[in-house]
């Protein structure tokens, strides 16, 4: 059995710079959980991650919410292997829970154009939920096409492509623990 080395890849070869680290996830994860966790007190929350990308974020905040929580997942892809947007979010397949008068609590990596949680929204409107929130662990700001804020959001970051902790580049780099801008040279658009 060849045990693995944790230096296998080096950060300085795929990061131009480190935005965020494994311990600042970590804090601000908390801290939204504790804002979550006041705002559903004494109610029942679904939880609808949009993965793969959230993967890594709905698995810390989900256990730090302390009230009754539901998972559910839907498949939602927007970038395909490009670092620029591909229009319009593709619904890779459809949510399997009954959201009829239940409080639904999107969560996604990051908030972009805002056009994935734009839509996701409106389609959930329509089967009746009792509540409908988001939580987002990024939000590029100056990027909105779409009116959509999130109601709770971890960090605000510049206009950059930036992968690690679920985001990815052609489904590379998700497993990497901390958040960074990815270097240019390491995509081609
Ligand atoms: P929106 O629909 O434009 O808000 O885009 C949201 C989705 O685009 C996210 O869930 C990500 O999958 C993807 N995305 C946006 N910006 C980045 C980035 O900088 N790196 C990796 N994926 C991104
Ligand atoms: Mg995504």
């Amino acid at each position: 059995m060849s045990l693995r080395s944790p230096s296998m890849y080096n950060l300085d070869d795929i990061f131009s710079e480190v935005l965020i680290t494994e311990k600042q996830i970590a804090n601000r994860v908390s801290e939204l959980a504790e804002e979550i966790n006041k705002i559903y007190e004494g109610k029942d929350v679904i939880l609808i991650s949009i993965i793969k990308g959230a993967i890594p974020f709905t698995a810390d905040l989900m256990r730090k919410l302390t009230g009754s929580v539901r998972l559910d997942c839907i498949r939602i892809s927007s970038y395909k292997n490009s670092t620029v947007g591909q229009g319009e979010p593709n619904f890779l397949d459809r949510i399997q829970v009954d959201l009829k008068d239940q409080n639904v609590l999107l969560v996604d990596d990051i908030l972009d154009t805002g056009a994935t949680l734009d839509r996701l929204t409106k389609q959930i409107v329509k089967q009746s939920a009792a509540s409908i929130r988001s939580c987002v662990l990024l939000d590029k700001v100056g990027r909105r096409s779409v009116a959509y804020e999130a109601d709770f959001s971890g960090f605000d970051i510049p206009n950059e492509f930036v992968v690690g902790y679920g985001l990815d580049y052609a489904e590379n780099y998700r497993h990497i623990p901390c958040i960074g801008v990815l270097k240019p040279e390491l995509y081609s658009s």
